[in-house]
């Protein structure tokens, strides 16, 4: 997926500010924070969305989450509550088709979103 902005960031042609990394995630800083911490977890691998996972992802998608947890325990926000969403579809918000979970914390976060 060359025109893919992730794929890029994965490929190393944009550097991201790198929370966490493993075989198969990455982990970076987003560009426009809405909280004190706002982390985005991607698989490597590219997958446009929740509605283009097939059976074959179910580990990859446990995966993601805990690297999220793993970045709230880095960044302190474990304890005190953080929140990931997983925005499937321009409807919802998804503006990047290469699926990620945004982790965000160290604020209040009320609920339910707008
Ligand atoms: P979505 O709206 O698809 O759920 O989330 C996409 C996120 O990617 C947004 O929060 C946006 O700020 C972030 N983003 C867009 N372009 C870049 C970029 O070039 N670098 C980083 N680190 N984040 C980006
Ligand atoms: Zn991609």
């Amino acid at each position: 997926m060359t025109d893919c902005l992730f794929c890029k960031i994965v490929a190393g042609d944009i550097e991201p500010d790198t929370v966490l990394e493993t075989d198969n995630v990455l982990a970076f800083r987003d560009i426009n924070p809405q909280a004190p911490t706002h982390v985005l977890v991607i698989p490597k691998r590219h997958i446009e969305s929740i509605n283009a996972l097939t059976a074959e992802d179910a580990a990859l998608v446990g995966e993601l989450y805990l690297a999220a947890r793993a970045v709230a325990e880095k960044e302190g926000i474990a304890e005190s509550g953080y929140r990931t969403v997983m925005n499937c579809g321009e409807g919802a918000g998804q503006t990047v088709f290469h699926i990620h979970l945004h982790v965000l914390g160290g604020r209040a976060l009320s609920w339910p979103p707008g």
